[in-house]
């Protein structure tokens, strides 16, 4: 039997253990036999010594070992695709591509998460819609996607539970952002749910994890690493999160504008960020089409309208309602307007998120519960060129109290300056 404390102090030494030494930690500490502040001590050993490529494979192994793996392409009889974030503001993306990839032929069937802290989950937004079921058993996970061809559920609790039980202990214990355990974390997961090629949206920025690109591309090489060794391509998009991702963050607010993106009408930088991981998730698919023939079938799917039947038939069989004014509504909607005429040099990714966050769109602790109608809109974003008094945001809140304290903090958002900042798009790199 390993002494949990002798790994910790060998891994705070700099020390590289081996595979069965972290299997037996994870694996211990899964089965309730190692407590939380052991396991505490160690990530932020690991925090400060970093794991080695063989460790960081080590560890998500011994994180897929921890529960039940999913054959999703067999199950299916075909080849599976999945994307996945690590996190942003406003970061509807999943809603929009599940809808078009389906409409495209290529089946769709995706475990999301809840969001926590400044960044949203995929799941919290499905249900701010009123009848959405999120809670699938494998069995109707797949039924629906071989019927419709598109779902998306939350994660199974037999699913990688070490990742469960460790991402909460990195949340409370700051180290959460720490490259190989966020590369460990998300590949496990992506690993153990069957995917054979994965699109991973790695966030650059303010809001996301990783604040630089060199942190970025780390990161996406690892999880590229870990991919390989698990027999499975990985495609890494790095694309910028200083500012909100689209226009609208809180939850029913991005269903909304998720919904008009899949009917051609979304913002710019959102819609590029959608048709660009369609395009790739064709191209990996067993369509057989390259990238620039998955571009242009995306983009038919969504000027066809194929890809709004697609989202009907989607949230349906979910049994969700697929109406827009079936969305909650906040009833207080206060503007931040413009203080000087100038252009928008900055709007700051995670003042935006805690504005929404104290609206009550988020979650401060996995307790907490999530105000579905309430956020924020960002109706001008960096570049962009405004007059005095021109309406910059909308706040939806519950009450005015919440709605002015988000209006101070969105307005704190927004830098306005005479010169243009350098022009910057939403993708930033790919790395495959
Ligand atoms: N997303 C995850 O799933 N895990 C992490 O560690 C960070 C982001």
């Amino acid at each position: 039997m390993i002494r949990p404390a002798e790994l910790i102090r060998r891994k705070r030494d700099g020390e590289e253990l081996s595979a069965d030494e972290l299997s037996e930690l994870v694996l211990g500490y899964a089965r309730g036999e190692i407590p939380d502040y052991q396991l505490a001590a160690f990530c932020m050993a690991v925090y400060f010594r970093g794991l080695t490529p063989a460790e960081t494979f080590a560890l998500t192994e011994a994180m897929i070992a921890s529960g039940e793996t999913i054959d999703l392409g067999a199950a299916l009889g075909r080849k599976v695709v999945d994307k996945h974030s690590t996190g942003g503001v406003g970061d509807k993306t999943s809603l929009a591509v599940a809808p078009i990839v389906a409409a495209c032929g290529v089946p769709f069937g995706k475990m999301s998460g809840r969001g926590l802290g400044h960044t949203g989950g995929t799941l919290d937004k499905l249900e701010s819609i009123p009848g959405f079921r999120v809670e699938l058993s494998l069995d109707e996970l797949v039924r629906q996607v071989r019927e419709v061809g598109v779902a998306i559920v939350g994660q199974t609790a037999q699913l990688v539970p070490a990742d469960k039980l460790l991402y909460a202990l990195r949340d409370v214990t700051a180290t959460v952002d720490q490259l190989s355990l966020i590369a460990a974390s998300i590949m496990s997961k992506k690993i153990a749910a069957g995917a054979q090629a994965i699109v991973l949206d790695v966030k650059v920025g303010d809001g996301a994890f990783m604040k630089t690109l060199e942190d970025a591309r780390l990161l996406a090489e690892a999880m590229l690493a870990l991919g390989e060794r698990a027999g499975r391509k990985v495609v890494c998009l790095l694309t910028d999160m200083d500012q909100p991702l689209g226009a609208a963050v809180g939850n029913a607010l991005e269903v909304r504008e998720a919904l008009e993106t899949v009917r051609g009408r979304g913002p710019a930088d959102f819609t590029e960020l959608v048709l660009d991981a369609c395009a790739r998730l064709l191209a990996l698919s067993d369509l057989g089409v390259d990238l620039a023939e998955g571009r242009r079938r995306a983009e038919a799917a969504v000027a066809d309208g194929s890809a709004e039947a697609a989202w009907r038939r989607w949230l349906e069989a979910q049994g969700g309602t697929p109406d827009e004014s079936a969305l909650p509504r906040a009833p207080v909607v206060r503007e931040v307007r413009a203080p000087r005429a100038g252009v928008v040099r900055r709007l700051g990714a995670v003042r935006v998120g805690n504005a929404a966050l104290h609206l009550g769109a988020g979650r401060r602790t996995k307790e907490d519960s999530v105000d579905h109608a309430v956020g924020v809109v960002c109706l001008r974003k960096r570049g962009d060129e405004v007059a005095a008094g021109d309406v910059l945001a909308e706040v939806h809140g519950r009450d005015e109290s919440s709605a002015e304290a988000a209006r101070a903090e969105v307005a704190a958002a927004y830098e306005l300056g005479d010169e243009a900042p350098p022009q910057r798009g939403v993708l930033l790199e790919v790395i495959e």
